[in-house]
């Protein structure tokens, strides 16, 4: 369990000497019980008392690495029940499964799936994280865990064979696979294979009641980086599982059950649309990676874009990196289209100028992710910031012409943006970003 304000304060310097921003210990204390503050805030706190804070300090649900480099997924890290409190960090790991039952051209299809299917949105790369690898006894477990790890995702060996495990892990441990899982019957040899090879550890039990000595168990052997499966079979057990286990870790800050989860979707259902669906559930509540037993681009997508929308921060609007963006193959005599890096305004923006068949350069500014009229009442896209984009992108060595076309909604900048930008016409673009197209063919010339 954590530790409350008052006893946090009581392990405090109780010196009241403002080094970590706050007036007095209680209020620092307080702070660091809510988990708003580090503990590296305040410098004087001894090491006993540090130990014994970080502890109370450290996530309710302990952050547990998969995979290495670019493969590399962070699970759990979790510190609220709901997004908007402050906002989720660990996005779901979804993935998919190979098997030694499957036939070589099933596995190839699978690998080359997980491969190509990757998606562009908001100027971040969406694409599945995991892939489990199961072992059916048939002597192919290393072969298909190595083909595994050419996908690039992170890797769990799926085994119930401590020895077959033990074999991969002696050629694969560097990079950090999921070993899955201990049970009851095994746990002690998988938590020494766990020890020995300093690999994630999943645990396996039916239902939480039983999960919770054998995650005691094995953490007696001094393994802490546990992902665990409660071993439901159908999405009623499973979803109250997943919000049973979140709510004891984050409210109760009960320390044994806070650690990342797992939840294999194929053994819920045959279907691969309601294995999709089930998928969705257990990424909004509350599941820490998502195996599927199907993958395809018309279930994954849409998943990929459920995440991007639970993961973000709500804090923080979306938003695409400043700089030059070429809409089909713009020339020296194309228009340069300015807005703001509003990810939605971007999106819109550059659809639409795509839907014009005119090939244009679009000029995004950095307004900290706020929309054109928001931006500019917050004057943080003004005449002034626009000018500064232009010289900075340089993008006159670019073109011919000297034309700039921004955005209807700002007209009142185009006197000011005329005296920043010497030599260049200003040009009024429509209000709506779906004008565009028209606006294009109807006034686009670049003498
Ligand atoms: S820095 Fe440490 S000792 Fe100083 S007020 Fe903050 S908590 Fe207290």
């Amino acid at each position: 369990m954590g530790l409350n304000a008052l006893e946090i304060f009581k392990l405090l310097p109780k010196t009241n000497c403002k080094k970590c921003g706050f007036p007095t210990c209680l209020a620092f204390a307080m702070q660091l019980a809510m988990g708003k503050v580090s503990l590296d805030k305040c410098p004087d706190v001894s090491e006993e008392s540090r130990a014994k804070l970080q502890e109370s300090s450290a996530p309710p649900i302990k952050t547990v690495t998969i995979g290495k480099g670019e493969s590399e997924l962070k699970l759990g890290g979790e510190i609220v029940l709901f997004r908007h409190e402050k906002t989720f960090y660990s996005p779901t790991g979804i993935g998919t499964t190979i098997s030694e039952d499957m036939s070589e051209e099933e596995i190839e299809e699978r690998i080359n799936r997980l491969k190509t299917l990757e998606y562009e949105r908001v100027g971040l790369s969406l694409k599945a994280d995991l892939v489990a690898v199961e072992d059916r006894g048939k002597g192919k477990f290393l072969e298909l865990a190595q083909k595994a790890l050419s996908t690039k995702k992170a890797v769990i060996l799926a085994s119930k064979s401590p020895a077959n495990l033990e074999k991969v892990l002696k050629e694969l441990s560097d990079f950090c696979p999921l070993v899955y899982a201990a049970t009851e019957e095994n746990f002690a040899s998988m938590a020494k294979l766990a020890k020995e090879f300093r690999v994630p550890l999943a645990v396996k039990a039916e239902g939480i009641e039983k999960l919770i000595p054998l995650i005691e168990k094995i953490k007696q052997m001094g393994v802490e980086n546990l992902v665990l499966d409660t071993g439901a079979n159908d999405i009623k057990t499973l979803f109250r599982d997943m919000v049973s286990l979140r709510r004891a870790s984050i409210l109760k800050k009960f320390r044994t059950l806070g650690y990342p989860t797992i939840s294999f979707t194929g053994r819920l259902t045959d279907d691969y649309l309601k294995e999709a669906l089930y998928a969705s559930i257990l990424i909004a509540k509350y599941s820490s990676a998502v195996v599927m037993n199907h993958i395809a681009g018309e279930t994954l997508f849409p998943l990929l874009i459920e995440r991007l929308n639970i993961f973000t921060d709500p804090q923080r609007p979306m938003a695409t990196p400043e700089g030059i963006y070429e809409i089909g193959k713009p020339d020296e005599n194309s228009p340069v289209i300015v807005t703001v890096n509003f990810a939605l305004s971007y999106f819109i923006v550059s659809g639409e100028v795509e839907n014009s068949r005119t090939p244009a350069w679009l000029l995004v500014q950095d307004s900290e992710g706020l929309s054109v009229l928001t931006a500019w009442a917050a004057d943080k896209f003004n005449a002034e910031t626009i000018a500064a984009l232009v010289k900075k992108t340089k993008i006159e060595e670019k073109i011919k012409h000297r034309k700039l076309i921004i955005p209807g909604y700002v007209a009142q900048i185009v006197g000011e943006l005329e005296e920043e930008l010497p030599g260049w016409e200003i040009l009024l673009g429509p209000r709506e970003a779906s004008y565009i197209p028209a606006f294009l063919k109807s006034s686009w010339k670049a003498a």
